[in-house]
């Protein structure tokens, strides 16, 4: 295949790739994007296959056959409350792959016969793969084991961390001019020690913020991954590489903003502050009194035949209870009693982006009666019915009336405005900020206390019996 032949094909490979993040940002064309990202992948593949940079086949097939399989096996096997963990395992994974085109960039032979501004040019480049891909590899390391609860999801807070990193940056950047000074044969040692460094302050970054944050860090580390990975494409003169880790870059910096919107927070605050640790905020919000008012499967059930309007707000406790399916069931029974039932999704319900989402749509719930936050919370007043299944932060009234809140100003479902609200959950502990609902307490609620799949279980066999 000749160079031009290569570009070509890398260009449709780049164009699937755009087709496919527009595609992935609606339910209902999800499939195909996911269809475009593969095929531009595949394409991608086979043109560096026939570009004639590639020799040793032996190595790279079998070695490519592994992971495939490998991490076949392991999307299949991971449940989704357990994908943040496997996305962050996989960015440590493109961390590490700049790191390592870094050092080979440097160490191939063909690099000291470059002069000039071309080899200043290259060796920013090196640089700058590097450090950004170590930070992003030993973070997402730290991220992976925090989320999996290897790690403690305390955060460590070191006596004048702030002073620490940017005396790690600080280091960098002088080894990095040092670098630039020095004759090819000479440079290794400050490469090596500015890799180092790196690994040490992406840690130390992670490490200092606490596990339940870690959801937007691995977006954010996402977004780092994808600049390694633009790096490293300018290392290797490869434009798909360019043009991929732009894309990942781009719209992983864009999701953690999106995040961070949706919970009210600045991603400074995510980083250096933390629920509960913000200053000038109580950190569990106002002491909340009354009392709350118990109802049973059966009353439920018998709610709900009475109802004209029913609507849904799911959250994280029915992705731990597994209950999407019985919540289909349920749906549908009530459709087929002429009930109006709709979904109302929080854009951070959950713990990733889209969580909800996937889980309706796993259980095969129609799209059409899924609707986001802003769609619905004015219609909320003409619903008579409104289960809450294991959602607590996202429909918390106290965002919007106590101001010293931690989670004062996050937009939320106005749950309380239904005329009746069932709230299922175990027990009256917190939610993910570790601030009290009242929402539990307000006279329109009830709570269904126990696991989200068994006490909708009980309610669906109630309901058709
Ligand atoms: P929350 O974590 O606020 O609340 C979930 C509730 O589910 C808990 O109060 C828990 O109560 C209940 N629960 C847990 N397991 C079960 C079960 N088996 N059956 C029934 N109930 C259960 O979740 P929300 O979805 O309301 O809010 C998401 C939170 O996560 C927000 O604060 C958001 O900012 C944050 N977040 C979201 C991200 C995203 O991208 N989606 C990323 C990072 C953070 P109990 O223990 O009593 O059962």
């Amino acid at each position: 295949m000749t160079n031009g032949f290569v570009t070509m094909a890398y260009l449709i490979s780049g164009i699937f790739f755009v087709l496919s993040l527009g595609g992935l940002s609606k339910q209902e064309t999800a499939r195909k994007g996911n269809l475009y990202g593969i095929i531009g992948m595949s394409v991608a593949i086979i043109a560096t296959f026939l570009g004639g940079q590639v020799e040793n086949f032996r190595l790279l097939i079998p070695l490519m056959l592994g992971g495939a399989i490998l991490g076949g096996i392991l999307a299949k096997r991971v449940e989704m409350t357990s994908m943040p963990e496997l996305v962050a395992i996989l960015h440590s994974f493109v961390g590490l792959a700049a790191v390592l085109v870094g050092l080979a960039s440097f160490l191939d032979p063909s690099h000291d016969l470059l002069e000039g501004t071309n080899r200043l040019i290259h060796d920013v480049e090196i640089l700058l793969g590097v450090f950004i891909g170590g930070v992003t590899f030993t973070g997402s390391v730290i991220a992976f084991a925090k989320l999996r609860g290897s790690l403690s999801g305390k955060p460590l807070l070191l006596p004048g961390r702030h002073i620490l990193n940017l005396g790690m940056v600080g280091a960098s950047i002088w080894l990095g001019s040092r670098f630039l000074d020095q004759a090819p044969d000479q440079g290794l040692i400050s490469l090596l020690t500015v890799i180092a460094i790196s690994f040490i302050l992406g840690v130390h970054l992670i490490s200092a913020i606490g596990g339940a944050d870690m959801p937007v860090v691995v977006s954010m580390l996402n977004s780092y991954s994808g600049w390694a990975a633009a790096a490293a494409g300018f290392m290797l003169k490869n434009d798909l590489l360019i043009i991929t880790g732009a894309l990942v870059g781009s719209s992983g910096a864009i999701l953690s903003y999106i995040m961070c919107k949706a919970m009210n927070r600045s991603l400074s605050n995510v980083i250096f502050g933390g629920f509960g640790t913000a200053g000038g905020t109580s950190s569990k919000g106002k002491e909340v009194e009354g009392t709350i008012t118990e109802t049973h499967a059966d009353e439920v059930a018998q709610e709900l035949k009475e109802a004209k309007e029913v609507m849904i707000v799911p959250g994280y406790g029915m992705a731990v209870a597994q209950a999407q399916h019985v919540v289909k069931d349920i749906t549908e029974t009530l459709r087929e009693m002429e009930i109006n039932v709709r979904f109302a999704i929080h854009p951070v319900a959950g713990r990733l982006p889209g969580h909800m989402n996937v889980l309706l749509a796993e259980a095969n719930v129609p799209y059409d009666i899924v609707f986001e936050m802003d769609e619905i919370n004015a219609d909320l007043p003409e619903v008579d019915v409104l289960l809450v299944i294991g959602a607590n932060d996202i429909v918390n009234p106290s965002a919007l009336e106590d101001k010293d809140s931690p989670i004062a100003g996050m937009p939320v479902i106005e749950a309380w405005n239904a005329k009746s609200v069932v709230a299922m959950k175990r027990s009256m502990a917190a939610g993910y900020s570790g601030v009290e609902n009242p929402l539990y307490f307000k006279d329109n609620t009830q709570m269904l206390f126990g696991d989200a799949k068994d006490t909708l279980s009980a309610v669906f066999s109630k309901l058709n019996g």
